[in-house]
């Protein structure tokens, strides 16, 4: 579609309020998605500012040992809001996971990860999926203290403490209350780590009696991601520690579909952080063929959460409208459904025709 056609679009709609948005634009397939979900928001009449902030290897190759500029910093500290593409982060060596660094930094200790079957226009053997796991996003594993012991042993160190449990755990419930979802279920290992993961068991017990109105119950995590993966419609909100939480909501995404469907959201006191649940995707960047459906996603997040829901609930429908039709990317391909199979910028396009 022409830039004058998304211009078109955009006056349609009425207008609304402007939202100043710091955007990454990734590296791998982040460039790609990003442009896509960018058009769609401005077609959409979204009104959102963006700011463009460098983030990533090149900020590090550069010097900056953070990997984020001085300025993204101000940046984002000034609008509160970020859209994120995915970044990659080398693996077993090198700098620190840059979004490790902004979750932290940030404060962003509440990762909420919705996942949902669109079954039959995305093929999954589980239609009625509807889960949101909410991950804990500052502590856990992912505090990054690893020793080298001797040569030959390592170790790292699990942070668990009460405030970080009782953030999340109390997040997860009022999230269920807020979106009218009945039970939460708990995911911890505390048989064998029974102090840290204990913790965060004793507090989701202590918490969960303050909603009663709320099913609540916990399952060991092994046993848990199981039945997660066998039978997913039995869940409804998934709370858990940070590992945890990543591990299984990409099994959550890939088993509803594709795991470019999801988006998250990074939620913090100050500042927010909307992404896809995906990585870069290095294996297909480059080929526009990326599914820009996750990240597209996290920008319906973004907006719901400033308060924009109208113009939220225009795209979601717009995005479901596209798939109804059958115009899919490749990695949500189905012979007997597909009608076209479209690069990420027709896909785009065919969002924007539907608006
Ligand atoms: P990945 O999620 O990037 O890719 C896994 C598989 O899913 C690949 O086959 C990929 O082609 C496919 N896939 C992912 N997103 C897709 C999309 N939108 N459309 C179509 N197919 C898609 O996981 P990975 O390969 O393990 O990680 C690659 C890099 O991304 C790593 O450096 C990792 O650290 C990083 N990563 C970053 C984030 C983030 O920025 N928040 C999250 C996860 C992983």
């Amino acid at each position: 579609m022409e830039n004058t056609q998304v211009q078109e679009k955009s006056k349609q709609i009425k207008s609304t309020a402007v939202t100043n948005v710091a955007v990454a634009y990734g590296d791998g397939i982040g460039p790609e998605i990003m442009e896509a979900t960018l058009r769609i928001l401005e077609a959409a009449g979204a009104n959102i500012k963006s700011e463009k902030i460098e983030i990533g290897e090149q900020v590090y190759l550069s010097g900056n040992s953070s990997g984020i500029e001085k300025s993204a910093w101000k940046t984002i500290n000034k609008n509160k809001l970020i859209l994120k593409a995915p970044i990659t982060t080398p693996q077993g060596k090198g700098y620190k996971s840059l979004n490790v660094t902004l979750r932290k930094s940030l404060g962003l200790f509440a990762n909420v990860r919705p996942v949902t079957a669109y079954a039959p226009y995305v093929e999954t053997n589980f239609a009625g999926m509807d889960v949101v796991i909410v991950r804990e996003n500052e502590e856990d594993l992912y505090a990054g203290i690893e020793h080298q012991q001797t040569q030959d042993v390592v170790q790292c160190l699990k942070l668990i403490t009460r405030p970080g449990c009782e953030k999340i755990v109390r997040y997860a419930f009022e999230y269920a209350k807020a979106y009218g979802r009945k039970k939460v279920t708990c995911m911890v290992k505390d048989n064998i780590m029974k102090l840290t993961d204990g913790l965060f068991h004793n507090v989701f017990k202590e918490i969960a009696i303050e909603y009663p109105e709320i099913e609540s119950n916990s399952q060991i995590i092994d046993i848990g991601s199981a039945r997660l993966a066998a039978n997913p419609t039995n869940y409804d909100v998934i709370v858990t520690s940070n590992l945890y939480g990543d591990i299984i909501s990409d099994i959550a995404a890939e088993i509803a579909g594709s795991v470019g469907m999801a988006g998250s959201a990074n939620i913090g006191l100050n500042v927010s952080m909307f992404e896809a649940i995906h990585g870069s995707a290095p294996d297909i960047a480059g080929k526009k063929i990326a599914n820009p459906s996750g990240l597209l996603n996290a920008a319906v997040m973004l907006l719901s959460h400033v308060g924009k829901t109208e113009i939220a609930d225009t795209i979601k429908n717009a995005w479901l409208v596209t798939l109804e039709q059958g115009y899919h990317t490749a990695d949500v391909y189905q012979e007997s459904i597909t009608k076209e199979i479209v690069s990420t910028s027709e896909f785009a396009d065919r969002i924007i025709e539907n608006l």
